[in-house]
């Protein structure tokens, strides 16, 4: 029996279901469980009209460590699988340490009301594992995820040591709506508006968010503008793979996406602090109510459904790994990527690339975790497992890799 617990389903919760699903051999047993139980049992309805597999649902609020540990008693699954927002990650830590199950997620743990995130918090968990057995998988998407994996997998055949490393991440396709994100708008957000950052001979180098680009050129797609922005897979590639001296990570975006950015910022809708509103609400003495919302949180409502763009999106994403080193004396580089078509990630979930590119890894890593080949108790980046069995997988799962040797990096 492989009883899993999925938390989350939004556009990444439906994708890794559907891999669930199609993976029956392997997870026995699924539960989908989140905060709105309809959409649940709507995802279970589609898993067992395609599939044949009748999947259980349930209502959780992951912010809630009891409810989250009753559930988990109730189940007993022997991993979760979180892919409800990055605020949860450490209640469903906790609850999955009281209820005794091991842990996977695709993005790590960040604070409500700080636009912060750093691996520091869950890496305090480690002791709490290994002492309770239980394994817990970090960042197991595709940036962070797949880029860890790719560069664990560089290290380990084609070089000796990796000097640079350039995560460089395209998404050529068009949803056809003036504005959109690809994934929750309150966390993407958050992520691009935010400093950069980089890493160069042993320091952390700060930038003015989106101050340095430069365009790259995409396999299948030709070059695309390319900021450098602050990626948390970055923090624990640099300390698992001490030789590299600078490690970046880039990422595209259109004119027309920004210019809807800046003015998100301008306008202060990007805020994360409550502002006062008065709301159009009388109470019993006939005056306005007044109500706290947070803008970020209140565009995130007025914003197109992340999970609504696959219809018509069209064109692919193209993420890798450039690298240069030394192998048997020799200086080498290499490229290792994936492009996925939205259209094609549709036609199969019914969601675009970007939660496919997510989605699918997080059931590879669950995975490898039944079948014992990631399982270890303790707190770990996917980098720090073998990478091999991962990618022979990904070439299985929809997301197949290519790999270029001696080419021009342009980085
Ligand atoms: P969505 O907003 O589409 O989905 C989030 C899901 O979590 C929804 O089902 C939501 O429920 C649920 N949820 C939110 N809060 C709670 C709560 N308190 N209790 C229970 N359920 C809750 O997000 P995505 O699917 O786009 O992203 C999911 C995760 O994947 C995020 O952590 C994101 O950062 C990560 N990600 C990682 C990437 C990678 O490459 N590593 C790339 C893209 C995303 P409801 O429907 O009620 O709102």
């Amino acid at each position: 029996m492989s009883k899993v617990l999925q938390i989350g389903c939004g556009g990444v919760g439906t994708v890794a279901a559907h891999k669930l699903a199609q993976n029956a051999d392997i997870f026995s047993d699924i539960m989908i469980a989140s905060r709105t139980k309809s959409k649940c049992d709507a995802l279970a309805g589609v898993l067992e009209k395609t599939y044949g597999i009748k999947v259980a649902t349930a209502a959780v609020d992951a912010d809630d460590v009891e409810a989250l540990t009753r559930l988990m008693k109730e189940f007993q699954p022997e991993l979760v699988i979180n892919l409800a927002l990055p605020y949860q990650d450490l209640t469903i830590m906790e609850a999955c340490l009281n209820a005794g199950c091991s842990y996977l997620d695709t993005a790590n743990y960040e604070p409500k009301d700080e636009a912060h995130f750093e691996y520091s918090w869950q890496w305090a968990y480690k002791k709490r594992f290994e002492e309770a057995g239980l394994t817990a998988i970090l960042g197991c998407g595709f940036d962070p995820g797949v880029s860890g994996i790719f560069t664990a997998y560089a290290a380990k055949h084609h070089f000796d040591e990796i000097h640079t490393l350039d995560i460089v991440d395209c998404n050529a396709g068009n949803h056809h709506k003036a504005f959109a994100t690809n994934f929750n708008p309150e966390i993407n957000i958050r992520e691009i508006t935010q400093k950069g950052l980089y890493y160069k001979d042993g320091e952390w180098i700060e930038t003015e968010p989106l101050e340095i680009h430069q365009p790259i050129t995409y396999p299948n797609i030709g070059p695309r503008e390319s900021y450098l922005m602050h990626h948390e897979e970055l923090e624990s590639l640099v300390k698992n793979f001490p030789t590299i001296r600078q490690g970046r990570f880039w990422m595209t975006f259109g004119q027309q996406y920004l210019t809807y950015l800046d003015v998100i910022q301008n306008i202060g809708m990007s805020r994360i602090d409550e502002i006062e509103y008065e709301a159009p609400l009388s109470d019993s003495s006939g005056k306005n109510v007044k109500v706290k919302i947070v803008p970020l949180q209140f565009l995130k409502a007025v914003l197109p459904n992340p999970q609504d763009l696959g219809e018509n999106y069209d064109g692919e994403t193209s993420i890798g790994c450039r690298i240069r080193g030394i192998k048997d004396g020799k200086e080498q580089t290499y490229y290792v990527y994936n492009n996925c078509s939205h259209q094609a990630a549709y036609q199969e979930t019914g969601m675009q690339g970007v939660s496919y590119t997510t989605g699918v890894p997080a059931m590879i890593g669950a995975m490898m975790y039944f079948k014992g080949l990631w399982k270890r108790p303790g707190v770990w980046n996917v980098e720090e497992f073998d990478p091999d069995p991962f990618m022979e997988q990904l070439n299985k799962q929809g997301l197949p890799w290519h790999e270029e040797f001696g080419k021009d990096l342009e980085l």
